[in-house]
């Protein structure tokens, strides 16, 4: 038997589950177990969330927050969903399809900008960023019950 829970709960999600598709603006934006989002997010956007979950080291420091606004589903858009809201957002990313990165095994992630994409990657593994702060891969996942 398969449950899918849809759900901002970040907490929820490492305690329960067991595969994890981030969404967003409608579109998987990554999609691995637990360990693979937690620990080696490969999205913008997955970084992002991450980053924004508070954490005890850092109750005396403002919450990160990701910049900008969902987009409007109403109107049409082209290229990465995320691309205004990315520190790593190419030329590329604004127009075209997207092409389905390999992470790991059973971890993939859609790209708009291989290049830019690889950037973040490569940059996450050295420093979170301002968007990133908080929880990052190294840091334990929530314990499960
Ligand atoms: S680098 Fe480009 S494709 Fe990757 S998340 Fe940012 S805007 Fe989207």
């Amino acid at each position: 038997m398969s449950i899918i829970l849809v759900t901002h709960d970040l907490a929820i999600v490492a305690q329960t589950c067991d595969r994890v598709a981030v969404v967003y603006a409608g579109r998987v934006m990554e999609i691995g177990s637990v360990a693979d989002i937690f620990r080696r997010p490969a999205h913008a956007y997955t970084a992002g969330l991450l980053g924004s979950v508070p954490s005890g080291q850092a109750a005396r420091q403002k919450l990160a927050a990701i910049p900008g606004a969902p987009p409007d589903l109403s109107l049409r858009h082209d290229g990465c969903p995320f691309a205004p809201r990315c520190a790593f957002v190419a030329g590329p990313c604004r127009s075209g399809r997207p092409i389905i990165v390999d992470i790991g095994p059973g971890h993939q992630s859609p790209a708009f900008a291989p290049t830019a994409c690889s950037r973040r990657r490569r940059a996450r593994r050295h420093d979170h960023g301002s968007a990133n702060r908080g929880r990052g891969p190294h840091q334990e996942l929530p314990a499960r019950d």
